[in-house]
């Protein structure tokens, strides 16, 4: 199935992103955590990747026993920095081979690890070179691209981003997922911009829960969304009055007032960052989905 396909005005959906535990050991555990949030019903579910192909194996087992095992619709996500055509060709042919008709195409982070230097792709510079190949290669597969509402930490200008963000879809994007925001505002003004400049296939918004100060604040240092200062004051004051579980039950209580707001705008579903826990995910979401 292709996702975009099954985005349908009047008929908003929930999908869940994973990432793939490093360990093997803990995939019993992570599939149990699948099988926890399979009960949402998500239209899919997507699987990150390390960019360079560190975890690509992973990625690819994960995405094929969602589809194979769970009957889920998984998405597997695919960087190109530092790939050859034929890494992501092999990588999209065993994709096929599983079932799994969708991707989402990046450019990909490069490695927190300062010892990791990835060889400097001949073939793919920006993912809108990735969503032209697999267009090429693999015209029948979905394609989602990733958008962001505050802006990518590396462009110029909003509008020479969004100018991006254009080309990306026209070179065969079919939806785009966004990445994460803590002011539903950033999304809006997003969607309206985007429109504006003539994109206009689906924009769906990613929504990371805070589930620790800690994280959230590694988080947001990479990838260059804010957190506004009064909620930021309220985690760091809920984390030195109740610790862990005060800056969870905050976090928790943000994330699930944000997928109100956006689902009661209008917005075609909501993308969530599960960061692997079920637990916290399903009291969030809790009578909305
Ligand atoms: C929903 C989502 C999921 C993600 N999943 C992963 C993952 O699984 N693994 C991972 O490693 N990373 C992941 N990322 C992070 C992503 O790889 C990084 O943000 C990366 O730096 C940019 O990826 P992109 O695909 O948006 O790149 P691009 O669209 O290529 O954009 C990268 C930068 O180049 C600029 N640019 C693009 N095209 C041009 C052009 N033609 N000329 C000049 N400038 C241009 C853009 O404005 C932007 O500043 C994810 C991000 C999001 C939002």
């Amino acid at each position: 199935m292709r996702i975009a396909e099954h985005i349908l005005p009047g008929k908003q959906f929930l999908s869940l992103e994973f990432f793939p535990p490093k360990n093997s050991s803990d995939w019993p555990a992570f599939f149990r955590v699948v099988a926890n949030l399979k009960n949402l019903q998500p239209l899919f579910v997507s699987v990150t990747y390390g960019a360079g192909g560190s975890t690509s194996e992973n990625t690819l087992a994960i995405v094929t026993r969602m589809k194979q095992e769970f009957s889920l619709e998984p998405m597997a996500h695919l960087t190109c920095v530092g790939a050859t055509e034929q890494s992501i060709l092999s990588f999209l042919e065993n994709l096929a081979a599983a079932g799994v008709d969708n991707v989402l195409a990046l450019q990909g982070d490069p490695p927190q690890d300062p010892a990791i230097v990835l060889p400097e792709s001949k073939d793919f510079i920006f993912a809108s070179d990735l969503v032209s190949f697999i267009r090429e290669h693999y015209p029948a597969m979905g394609v989602g691209v990733a958008g962001y509402p505050e802006g990518h930490p590396e462009s110029a200008s909003l509008d020479k981003d969004l100018q991006s963000l254009k080309y990306k879809v026209d070179q065969g994007g079919d939806f785009i997922v966004t990445q994460l925001f803590f002011d539903n505002d950033y999304y809006w003004d997003f969607v309206q911009r985007a429109r504006e400049l003539g994109i206009e296939k689906p924009i769906v918004p990613g929504v990371m829960p805070i589930f620790s100060l800690k994280v959230i604040q590694k988080v947001v240092s990479l990838c260059g969304a804010t957190v506004p200062a009064d909620f930021l004051k309220e985690l760091e004051e809920a984390d030195e009055q109740g610790g862990a579980d005060a800056v969870l039950a905050l976090g928790i209580r943000h994330a699930r007032s944000q997928i109100l707001g956006l689902l009661k705008g209008g917005a075609p579903g909501v993308h969530l960052y599960t960061l692997n826990r079920d637990d916290a995910c399903l009291e969030l979401l809790e009578g909305i989905f």
